[in-house]
């Protein structure tokens, strides 16, 4: 029970689900089920198990009175908050550098706003590189939570192709192939070449602490999967990873607790992967065994502390 584990939601809203399956809006800005019944149902799940989980929040959602107020009340519930970029642009890394801090810096106003410090940053689509982790250095973040640790990326960005019915293959999604090499458990990063360790030299100053991925296939460890498996093999998987004896992050995101009955993300569409035609009730059933299981092999903690534990003590 001492392997800690860190359980973390990006809070994706619908209208930037949407915009990763090459759709429009739609008012799902507005209407937004993936704050109003996504955020709630996993807050309410993490509360009944004790579960410190982490929320990573897009800052344009914070323009959203009601979802602000959501927000603030995640804060005031002691939950740590990360930085999900301001637009949830996907392909942070080819986009102008100016961009890039705006994207970071923004939302960190907004996220203070709410009265608290982020620690943390994920870039959408695990699009990262070392110059985003400079400017995270330079932001004072302590960690970066972006590197998927595969060399399925191109498989992903196939199979989400598939779903969405679009050809999104060349976009920027689900890291570089080079990341496949990159360490599966928290590291530090080298300045030039985020994908390997280094010991620094000086005090370390960000800790990467890579996205989960299975033993075997190197598959993410996000909600995406774990729904669509049988307990029994969820077990199993956990079991594995335990036995590796590494910190490990569970993914989830907001729309893994929305009911897809109707096909609201992909509007004619509902493939029968991933959750995307599954009930509330059946995905709540599903969330409650899988943090169930997930805190019987792992120690879950906030990741922020980890990390200034990471880099105080090394
Ligand atoms: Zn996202």
């Amino acid at each position: 029970m001492t392997i800690p584990g860190f359980v973390q939601v990006d809070v994706d809203g619908l209208w930037a689900v949407r915009q990763c399956y090459g759709r429009p809006e739609s008012g799902t800005f507005h209407e937004d089920p993936c704050w109003e019944e996504g955020v709630p149902r996993l807050e309410v799940l993490f509360r009944r198990a004790g579960i410190p989980a982490g929320f990573f929040i897009v800052g344009r959602d914070m323009e959203h009175d009601r979802k602000r107020r959501q927000a603030r009340k995640l804060v005031y519930r002691g939950y740590e908050i990360g930085n999900h970029s301001y637009t949830h642009r996907i392909g942070l890394t080819a986009e102008p550098a100016g961009l890039v801090l705006q994207e970071i810096r923004r939302t960190d106003r907004a996220l203070r706003q709410l009265g608290t410090e982020p620690a943390g940053f994920r870039a959408p689509g695990y699009d990262v590189d070392s110059r985003i982790h400079r400017m995270l250095r330079r932001t004072g973040y302590l960690y970066d939570a972006s590197v998927l640790p595969t060399y399925l990326g191109p498989l992903l960005r196939l199979a989400s192709s598939y779903a969405a019915g679009k050809w999104l293959f060349w976009r920027r999604q689900f890291g570089r192939i080079s990341y496949g090499r990159a360490p599966r458990t928290p590291y530090f990063p080298r300045r030039h070449k985020i994908r390997k360790h280094e010991w620094p030299e000086e005090i370390p100053d960000l800790l990467e602490i890579p996205v989960g991925v299975t033993p075997a296939l190197h598959l993410p460890l996000t909600g995406a999967l774990l729904l669509t498996m049988s307990a029994p093999r969820r077990r199993d998987l956990f079991r594995r990873l335990a036995d590796k004896r590494r910190p490990v992050l569970l993914l989830l995101h907001a729309i893994d607790a929305v009911d897809c009955r109707q096909p609201i993300v992909l509007d004619n569409r509902r493939p029968r992967m991933a959750g995307f035609a599954m009930s509330g009730e059946k995905k709540e059933t599903r969330l409650r065994s899988i943090l169930g299981e997930f805190s019987r092999y792992f120690d879950i903690q906030p990741a922020g502390e980890f990390a200034r534990k990471m880099l105080t003590e090394g």
